[in-house]
């Protein structure tokens, strides 16, 4: 508000034309505020995920180089509805490019998906005089955001921020480089055990509905078998594998399992392949182990370009949108597009999987 007030009163002095704010009647100040300077909100919401904060940083920098108004949102939508506001400046994100999860904090709201919560999201935003805001988050976020946008009139753009990589309209969310690195060191570790005492480990990652960690983590650690929430769990013939791959000469075996595979992740996989073969299989869950840490070059990178792109679309007009990247280029998908439309697994790396296991 401040920053306003001074910017009306450099104009006033520039120009010699208007009167400054302060002497004006009550209503004029906010049409001379709007006309002034757009503000742009943003706020972190749903999981969190490497990366949310050097989003934040690339809309709020680029945001108020170009001139904008910034206020952060804490605790996401929960935040919103509680009216946990604040001005933004670029001194506000220094040194938050290389921390994990989100300094504007993030929350799971139930109240915003009510029609009496998307009426307070709307009153709030209405009150602080905000043109448009970044939603950075996963598919969840999105589909609040597509509500939101049902009732109020100002710019909502979106920034894929998942570790799940669930998002269609980007290759690549961010945070799911992060995740799948981190998974990718702790299996390596694991493998040396594994090794070592000639024994099989399930190591379970997170993947409620989609494969796309179990896979790039499944790749990058060379298991013997990945397991996905899209494919079917054949115990039987997973345990014939196994045994084929001990009759080839491997003493060990690492399965990399989605949490949402089959009758119920990796620990319902070790005794049903017990069951069958009455040997021991060790299971890791690596859980939320994967959600925190250090974010990579490559999450920073995307969360930088994403996070100025989404605030190119908010100047360009765009509403409803998600800013991603596919084949290299930038580009805005409808929020609808984003969580009903299933991005494709890698089909290439998938086929692949028996003979780089053989
Ligand atoms: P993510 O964005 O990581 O997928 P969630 O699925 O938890 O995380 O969604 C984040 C938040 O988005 C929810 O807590 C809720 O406030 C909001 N949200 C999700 N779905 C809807 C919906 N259908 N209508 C309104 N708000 C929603």
């Amino acid at each position: 508000m401040q920053q306003v007030r001074s910017l009306c009163q450099r104009i006033e002095l520039l120009s010699k034309r208007i009167r400054p704010v302060d002497s004006l009647p009550s209503e004029i100040p906010v049409i001379v505020r709007r006309h002034a300077m757009k503000t742009l909100a943003v706020l972190t919401s749903g999981g969190d995920a490497p990366g949310m904060n050097a989003a934040i940083r690339s809309v709020v920098r680029v945001g108020s180089a170009r001139g904008l108004s910034l206020i952060g949102i804490r605790r996401g939508y929960q935040g919103l509805l509680d009216g946990e506001l604040a001005p933004l400046g670029p001194r506000d994100v220094s040194n938050v490019i290389q921390h994990g999860g989100t300094f504007l904090h993030t929350s799971r709201c139930d109240e915003f998906k009510t029609p009496a919560g998307l009426r307070q999201a709307k009153g709030m935003l209405e009150r602080h005089h905000i043109d448009g805001v970044v939603l950075i988050g996963g598919d969840g976020t999105f589909r609040g955001g597509e509500e939101l946008g049902r009732v109020w009139p100002g710019r909502l753009i979106g920034v894929p921020a998942t570790i799940d990589n669930d998002v269609n309209g980007t290759e690549c969310t961010i945070g799911y480089d992060t995740a799948v690195n981190t998974a990718m060191e702790a299996i390596d570790k694991i493998r040396d055990t594994a090794e070592s005492h000639e024994r099989s480990f399930l190591v379970e990652v997170m993947g409620r509905h989609a494969g796309y960690i179990a896979l790039g983590v499944g790749i990058g650690a060379g298991a013997e078998e990945i397991l996905l929430p899209e494919r079917p769990c054949e115990v039987r013939k997973i345990y014939a594998r196994l045994g084929a791959a001990r009759a080839r000469g491997k003493t060990s075996s690492l399965l990399v399992v989605a949490e949402g595979n089959g009758p119920g992740g990796a620990a319902r996989l070790a005794e049903e392949l017990k069951k069958i073969g009455h040997e021991e299989y060790r299971v890791v869950i690596l859980g939320h182990l994967q959600r925190g840490g250090v974010p990579t070059a490559a999450d920073r990178i995307l969360a930088t370009k994403l996070g100025a792109y989404a605030v190119d679309l908010f100047i360009q007009g765009g509403t409803g949108v998600m800013a991603g990247l596919v084949g290299g280029e930038l580009c805005a998908t409808a929020f609808r597009d984003t969580y009903s439309r299933k991005k494709p697994l890698d089909e290439y790396l998938l086929d692949r999987q028996d003979e780089l296991s053989s």
